[in-house]
């Protein structure tokens, strides 16, 4: 379906990822600002870790639509492919409309190929107000059970109720997976800052699209709705994204209801701003527990030895789990990020002269 050069894009490994994207931007007529913000740490390969900003369109435009890759570091080759593909096939935007490429926010992740950042925290349960009292869940007492032999992650991962309870999210234990952490993490504060240079509250709309793999259905692009249901933001995702639009606190996605997410920071920028999750499905929970569970051990072991024979069955691992490296899976992502993107576009385009007639 897709030529081989356009699927050239995707890439399991950051580094090959990254040279992937900036070398697009740097040849991109739409993009007209580009940032690189480097991380304190290096990769594997001791190369130096970046998050990438680019820019496409007129920053200044009143509508804005962010696509966030790789807040989950590992799960970071399918957003990144979708942003290079973009530059590539955009040569201009409507004036009003701002395109804002974020490029591996969580690049420790990305390229130790670890759901985590590099202090074991979950980004995406990170954003909690951790001046007041943190929440709890059951998370962490599941995840006891796992090692204890009470339970196995077959079982866990085909119980829609337990792997729900058990990916909510906790901070209580950092051994441990889905934990949000004691403090905001770098992603979480390059967030922040992105959002205080975009000033959601003086443009008239923007949408933030970020993109995950892991659940749900093979190849499937699942757009995740946390907004309430009766909100502006669940209002706009409907609109702009029609009936696609699944809700977990609905039980409508293959996702629950969760702690911490990033979405809840953007809902807080104002009625107008929209958030989705862009989630691909690739083969599964149980095999999903099962390669974290596996890089979990490595983790706590100490011993992310780049050289050494079990680290890299572990970390190969994961990226065939969370980037299969197969023509289908990557025909089926890049299809549903261009139709995510361009729907996008059209809706701020529609919505907004709905608006105004
Ligand atoms: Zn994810």
């Amino acid at each position: 379906m897709y030529a081989d050069a356009i699927l050239s894009v995707f890439a399991q490994r950051y580094k090959s990822a990254r040279e992937t994207f900036v070398d697009h931007v740097e040849t991109s007529s739409v993009i007209e600002r580009v940032t690189h913000l480097p991380h304190p740490l290096k990769g594997p390969a001791n190369e130096k870790l970046y998050c990438d900003i680019a820019w496409a369109g007129s920053p200044k435009a009143e509508k804005v639509l962010v696509l966030v890759s790789g807040l989950h570091g590992v799960e970071g080759g399918a957003g990144s492919a979708i942003q290079a593909d973009f530059v590539t096939r955009y040569r201009r935007l409507p004036p009003d409309i701002c395109v804002i490429l974020v490029h591996a926010i969580n690049p420790w992740g990305f390229a130790w190929a670890s759901r985590t950042d590099e202090q074991g925290i979950d980004v995406n349960r990170n954003f909690v107000d951790f001046d007041g009292t943190l929440p709890k869940s059951k998370a962490t007492q599941i995840w006891q059970d796992l090692q204890d032999g009470k339970t196995d992650i077959h079982t866990v991962g085909q119980d829609r109720e337990q792997f729900d309870l058990l990916s909510e999210g906790q901070y209580e234990d950092a051994t441990a997976p889905y934990f949000g952490g004691k403090e905001a993490s770098w992603s979480r504060q390059t967030i922040e800052q992105l959002a205080a240079q975009i000033k959601p509250e003086k443009r008239k709309k923007v949408i933030v699209v970020d993109i995950h793999t892991g659940l749900g259905p093979y190849g499937y692009g699942e757009l995740i709705c946390d907004h309430p249901v009766d909100s502006q933001g669940h209002h706009d995702a409907v609109a702009v994204f029609g009936g696609t639009v699944t809700e977990p606190s609905l039980g409508t996605s293959s996702s629950g209801p969760k702690l911490g997410l990033h979405d809840y920071f953007w809902h807080s920028q104002g009625d107008h701003v929209c958030f989705l999750t862009l989630e691909f499905g690739t083969f599964g929970t149980p095999q999903m527990l099962r390669v974290l569970a596996d890089d979990q051990r490595l983790q706590q072991s100490g011993k992310l030895d780049w050289q050494d024979e079990n680290t890299l069955d572990v970390k190969h691992a994961m990226q065939d789990f969370f980037c299969p490296d197969e023509k289908q899976w990557k025909e089926l992502v890049l299809f549903r990020g261009r139709q995510v993107i361009e729907m996008a576009i059209d809706g701020m385009t529609e919505h907004a002269n709905h608006n105004a007639r």
